[in-house]
């Protein structure tokens, strides 16, 4: 059985004061039956990890570097998340796709660096609005799911994320048919690629304008096991509902 995960990303939102939304989750959720993690920006990990202190909720990070060291002025390594309290790492998010130009080559390294510094890798999928209105969206997801999947994946420490860049940040959401052909159908790839053991307990969340107005339909969908989500997991108020919808 995979355990839900509703996962926060922050962006480049928070500042100190507001680690009192976290504070806030994980006041509320002392046992939850869902794993909760927030990726706040990496100012943030270290006085965020002091703040939970101990407590159920997780923090991540939102991008690695592929290296674990090196002459690489404004990078972070996994391994320096890691060591400042990150449980696991986002790669491959759309908008370091777009802005920065990473390609799933790029994303497969990285994600191959989380894993080696015991993070869990957060691998981000989706298709543009073009690609979808074009009837491309499967070949576009197999193809990013191939190469940015490392051989190092194991249900341990690999989570996939189906975020339709066009629904990110947007209002707009797929109807859960296409959001279950799109989960059916990374579960039967990756199955075929990692055996079904590893393959079964590989968690697939959704991210695009979750919202707690949506999140409970959206949860309803075969393979849907979360959601990672934007600007609706910034405030306490906003994520408990998305959380509780997970239940
Ligand atoms: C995201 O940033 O991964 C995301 C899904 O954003 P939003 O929930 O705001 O659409």
């Amino acid at each position: 059985m995979r355990r839900k995960l509703a996962a926060g990303n922050w962006k480049m939102h928070g500042l100190l004061a507001d680690l009192s939304q976290i504070s806030a989750l994980n006041a509320d959720h002392p046992d939850p039956a869902t794993d909760i993690l927030i990726c706040p920006p990496t100012t943030l990990i270290v006085p965020a990890c002091a703040a939970i202190n101990g407590g159920a909720v997780q923090i991540g990070a939102q991008d690695c570097h592929a290296r674990a060291s090196g002459a690489f002025t404004g990078d972070l390594s996994a391994v320096m998340l890691k060591d400042a309290g990150a449980t696991a790492v986002i790669v491959g998010h759309s908008e370091r796709r777009d802005a920065h130009e990473e390609s799933s080559e790029d994303v497969r390294a990285k994600s191959k660096a989380a894993h080696a510094a015991g993070l869990t890798a957060i691998i981000c999928l989706g298709e543009s609005l073009a690609q979808r209105e074009a009837a491309n969206t499967l070949d576009i997801i197999a193809g990013q799911l191939s190469i940015s999947v490392p051989d190092t994946a194991v249900a341990a420490n690999t989570v996939i994320a189906y975020e339709p860049c066009w629904a990110i940040g947007s209002g707009l959401t797929p109807t859960p048919a296409q959001i279950g052909e799109v989960h059916d159908f990374i579960r039967a790839r990756l199955t075929t690629r990692f055996g079904e053991a590893e393959a079964n307990g590989m968690r697939l969340l959704y991210g695009g304008s979750v919202k707690p107005g949506n999140a409970a339909e959206i949860f309803e969908v075969s393979n849907v096991d979360g959601a990672l989500v934007g600007g609706a997991s910034l405030k306490a108020e906003d994520f408990t509902p998305i959380i509780n919808a997970l239940k």
